[in-house]
């Protein structure tokens, strides 16, 4: 059996949940209120005197919040496809949770508990930016969302329907590294001037050198291998300024996995990000030519460091037409994401309109000359 708890009211002992708009932990039964920061952390929070020792004695050999360099040291092996099972301090019913839950509902009870071997001592997450959006406010925000997708059934509207929202925290990589080295830059100039009844183009082309050193910060990459990237990815950005230090308080009423990827492994994908940015950056501050390309990206990534945090994320379904479609929502943000049906008629009229446009454009270049 592994360890668990749940976040108790100090009045009447009722479990407690973050409560999105106060920012706060509320009581489900008497409706008192406590800052996230006041609640007792995980290690003092067991119950039997034996364990309490056991986890004093750990703490002390063990970082108080993940850092990668000495989790991967200490690190044996380490299986977590599988399944764990925990008993309930509230209903004493066995739940069986995957072997990355963090928090997670208790199907019996309903009670949230914190699985707490995967979110305390070092494997503490770094920090964590708290739910914003209430479930309530996703209505409107995938209206909004639908607003301009112009290929949407005519009847998406009145037929979909909102399945209910699962907020859940996931787990991310935030990498800080340096770029710097060189990059070899193609710029033209074009200039045309008449002379006598002639006129005269010349083309001039230049080698731009540009050597550059650039800081990146918080390139966000999902550290969950359940979670599709391309999703992840797009429901970025998060405002990390309001990152605030990990408690476990604010998972209470949320699921939440720990991290099962790899953070080195993920160093490609950053890599490429942060080139590509590098790249950009370099090309922006070359102006006065009439064009600009890239010959040679000599830049190399550096210094890298990786935080562990968690942020919250809505996923929640649409049903239309028998078929289920896929959302999710950025916790903080509102911003909604995912698979769109795609009416045929529309999109056969969206492909044929500039089709008729640049006939007609063509009709009239013809009727000018004539
Ligand atoms: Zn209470
Ligand atoms: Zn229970």
């Amino acid at each position: 059996m592994s360890d668990m708890f749940l976040h108790k009211c100090p009045n009447c002992n009722a479990t407690l949940e973050f409560d999105i708009e106060s920012g706060m932990v509320e009581c489900s039964f008497c409706g008192s209120r406590f800052d996230v920061n006041s609640l007792k952390t995980e290690a003092t929070v067991k119950p039997d005197g034996e364990n309490k020792k056991k986890k004093k004695d750990k703490d002390k050999a063990e970082p108080k919040e993940f850092d990668w360099g000495s989790y991967k040291s200490g690190l044996k092996h380490e299986d977590l496809s599988g399944t764990v099972s925990y008993i309930c301090e509230t209903c004493g019913a066995e739940v069986i949770l995957d072997a990355t839950a963090a928090s997670s509902k208790c199907s019996y009870c309903d009670n949230f508990l914190i699985l707490s071997e995967n979110v305390s001592a070092g494997l503490r997450p770094n920090g964590i930016i708290p739910f914003k959006i209430l479930p309530k406010d996703l209505p409107r925000r995938v209206r909004e969302f639908y607003k301009d997708k112009k290929l949407l059934p005519y009847n998406f509207f009145a037929d979909n329907k909102l399945g209910s929202a699962r907020g859940i925290y996931v787990p991310f990589w935030l990498y800080n590294c340096r770029m710097s080295g060189n990059v070899k830059l193609s710029g033209s100039t074009v200039t045309t001037r008449t002379d006598g009844s002639y006129r005269i183009t010349e083309t001039s082309v230049y080698d731009i050198d540009r050597d550059g050193e650039m800081e990146f910060e918080r390139i966000p990459v999902d550290a969950s291998i359940r979670m599709p990237d391309a999703l992840m990815d797009s429901i970025e950005p998060f405002d990390y300024s309001q990152l605030v230090e990990f408690n476990s308080g604010y998972l209470t009423g949320f699921s939440a996995d720990r991290f099962d990827s790899d953070p080195d492994e993920n160093l490609p994908r950053v890599n490429e990000r942060v080139r590509v940015s590098a790249e950009n950056m370099i090309l922006n501050s070359v102006s006065s030519y009439s064009s600009v390309s890239v010959q040679n990206n000599d830049l190399k990534m550096s210094d890298q460091s990786v935080k562990y945090v968690m942020l919250p994320v809505y996923l929640f379904e649409c049903k239309y037409a028998g078929k289920t479609y896929s959302y999710a929502a950025n916790g903080q943000t509102g911003k909604v994401v995912g698979d769109l049906p795609v009416s045929r008629g529309k999109s056969f009229l969206n492909f044929f309109i500039p089709f008729l446009v640049a006939a007609g454009i063509i009709a009239a270049v013809l009727f000018l000359l004539f």
